[in-house]
């Protein structure tokens, strides 16, 4: 599997000279799968690089798979370009409940009140699905979709690929704020059990955590701590809080190296920097430099 960054920044764009290695565009990542449709997690504003991206013009089946309806999520969906072409499809997915909820978000950030063309009139064949139970076989991946701990309804994916199409387990959980200790973290744990890579919320220092108890974002060390105990191979700190620099996302990074070294742990983690792509058991690209 493929993995892109399009949009690694949680709440709002911030675009500038403060954020140009880590990215200002809101959550957006692509997965290649061996075959299938392709993967897309969340649709931020980071989804309108990637529709536009070269390698797109050939690209017709998406699957897009929406964690929640929070602005900073679905607020680049109506710039994605492929929506535009009626030889593409797009098949929307949720959790429990979404086929309705998530129509719902997206018909209504297009009302003419918001913006000039409405969700029925794109070419697109646009559909609805949620994922509940069990899993969902998607290309050559199945996925499972489980519950955030976040203000509102909302869902973090296991995407685990056959064996025979290269193997491979990616979590997306973002928008999640963990608890060590609390009667949900084993169930955390358990989900992201083996993954190899992990994308996890890491928007606060933990200092910054007291004052925002409750609003459904998690420290860099929280996720530090689940991807350790899960016995994840990579950990990708994600959702960057929009005050926090480039420079102070590589010293919360560092923090979080730190800990996991602690343990003697060969967990790896970096920070999702926008434009950043690598196949999951590859390596990992340094964020692009702003020489
Ligand atoms: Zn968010
Ligand atoms: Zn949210």
């Amino acid at each position: 599997m493929q993995v892109t960054f399009w949009g690694t920044r949680g709440s709002i764009p911030v675009p500038g000279p403060s954020t140009l290695r880590y990215g200002g565009n809101t959550p957006c990542v692509s997965v290649r799968l061996a075959s299938g449709p392709l993967l897309v997690l969340d649709a931020g504003t980071g989804i309108r690089a990637l529709g536009n991206a070269p390698e797109m013009s050939a690209e017709c089946s998406f699957a897009l798979l929406l964690s929640h309806g929070h602005w900073d999520h679905i607020q680049g969906f109506p710039f994605f370009a492929p929506g535009y072409r009626d030889i593409c499809r797009i098949q929307v997915f949720g959790g429990p409940g979404g086929t309705n909820c998530l129509k719902q978000l997206l018909s209504d950030q297009m009302e003419d009140s918001y913006f000039p063309v409405p969700l029925e009139q794109l070419q697109a064949q646009v559909e609805f699905d949620e994922i509940y139970d069990d899993w969902k076989q998607i290309g050559s991946a199945r996925v499972q979709a489980f519950p955030l701990r976040h203000t509102g309804v909302g869902w973090g994916f296991r995407i685990e690929e056959r064996p025979e199409s290269g193997g491979g387990v990616i979590v997306y959980l973002t928008d999640n704020e963990l608890t060590p200790g609390s009667p949900d973290w084993d169930f955390y744990r358990d989900i992201c059990h083996g993954a190899d890579l992990l994308i996890h919320d890491a928007q606060y220092l933990d200092h910054e955590m007291p004052a925002r108890k409750g609003w459904g974002h998690s420290s860099g060390r929280d996720a530090t701590r689940l991807a350790l105990e899960a016995g994840c191979k990579r950990l990708a700190l994600f959702h960057h809080d929009p005050d926090r620099s480039d420079d102070s996302i590589d010293a919360l990074t560092a923090d979080c190296r730190a800990q996991a070294i602690l343990t003697s742990s060969t967990l790896e983690i970096f920070a999702a920097a926008e434009a950043q792509s690598f196949e999951i058991s590859g390596a990992i690209q340094e964020p692009r430099t702003t020489s």
